[in-house]
């Protein structure tokens, strides 16, 4: 399984009161707030440097859309650390101090990469650190046709959803879950963490797709229902992109390309099974799963975002067996890691 190309959005950070109780606009707008008073203070504070002046690079960890991202040892104490440059050509202040803030806020979690308190502006670019990753990320573990041996998926499950939840408690909604942007900090799995805070938006910014779709993206989302002005964001997007990974990880497969029933024939199967419940219609790609399995996805790949499971629909599945004993004995063993 290859990495996925990032999702093209616009987004505007405005308000939608019709379509948010008012608990969650509240939520919502605390959630801003807090985030543009540390917006202001960190942006007092970068420290303005020439990265090779405080830091040693050691090697590339990583490369994403946005970043590079270099392990880096401190000069004067030697501490190994994750450095995530972005380049000004790419990336406003604005976006830089965001993203920094929003790590910073949330990764008191231990499903939570760590971010540390130094902001770094450099001729060219922005800069921040963070707990260095050496194991790498997912989507490396993923397996073509066969995903993660079953013990190392429920980890990353349990662990993501418990992340996932921490971020909605605080407000947020994460919107870029994908292998790439899991990081893995012990063998087989047992750490895990969530990193890259650059779609993260309080709850209730309006939303709207300006690409494609890609597998994670919720249906709300795309196609022609979609209004002009955009959606208001709701942790069920995170959600449904936590059915997608959890898919991909039991199957090595994506389950569609992208959830729009006219364009794309694996999701008009996927309807078309959960409209019949027949056994005679379940997709190909869903063979192998177990019933355990069935109804955790089923919960969190509800198409009708109101109905969705929770991320912390996983918990009462744990444990049970996600794989057919068939592919278990096939896959399990080997290539865990
Ligand atoms: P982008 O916003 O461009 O997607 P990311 O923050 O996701 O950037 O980083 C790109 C890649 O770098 C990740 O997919 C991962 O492989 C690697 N990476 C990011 N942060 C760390 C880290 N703290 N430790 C190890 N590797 C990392
Ligand atoms: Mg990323």
């Amino acid at each position: 399984m290859t990495g996925e190309k990032g999702e093209a959005e616009e987004e505007a950070l405005s308000w939608a009161p019709e379509d948010l109780t008012m608990e969650e606009l509240r939520e919502g707008q605390a959630a801003a707030r807090a985030l543009e008073d540390m917006l202001t203070l960190s942006s007092q504070t970068l420290v303005h440097a020439e990265v090779e002046d405080l830091y040693e690079e050691v090697r590339q960890l990583g490369q994403g859309r946005f970043g590079r991202v270099v392990l880096v040892t401190h000069r004067q104490r030697g501490t190994p650390m994750a450095l995530k440059l972005l380049s000004k050509a790419s990336t406003t202040r604005q976006g830089f101090l965001y993203e920094f803030c929003v790590g910073l806020a949330l990764g008191s979690h231990p499903g939570i990469v760590a971010t540390y308190g130094i902001g770094l502006e450099t001729p060219d670019g922005y800069g921040f650190l963070s707990e260095p990753a050496l194991q790498g990320d997912l989507i490396a573990l993923i397996q073509p046709k066969r995903g993660l041996p079953e013990a190392a998926a429920q980890l990353c499950a349990q662990q993501i959803a418990c992340a996932l939840e921490h971020i909605h408690s605080r407000g947020l909604v994460y919107r870029d879950l994908k292998p790439e942007n899991v990081l893995v900090f012990e063998p087989g799995c047992r750490r895990v963490k969530l990193t890259d805070f650059g779609h993260t938006r309080p709850r209730g910014t309006l939303l709207r797709l300006a690409g494609p779709p890609i597998p994670y993206t919720a249906p709300e989302l795309c196609g022609p229902g979609c209004r002009p002005q955009g959606l208001p964001i709701q942790p069920s997007l995170d959600a449904w992109a936590l059915g997608v990974l959890l898919f991909c990880l039991l199957t090595g497969y994506f389950p569609w390309d992208r959830p729009l029933p006219a364009e794309d024939p694996f999701y008009q199967d996927f309807l078309d099974w959960r409209a019949s419940g027949e056994a005679c219609d379940r997709p190909a790609p869903w063979a192998g799963l177990s019933p355990a399995a069935d109804g955790l996805l089923g919960a969190l790949l509800d198409p009708r975002p109101r109905h969705r499971g929770l991320v912390g629909s996983v918990r009462p599945f744990l444990g049970q067996a996600w794989k057919e004993r068939a592919k278990l004995e096939d896959g399990e063993g080997e290539g865990a890691q």
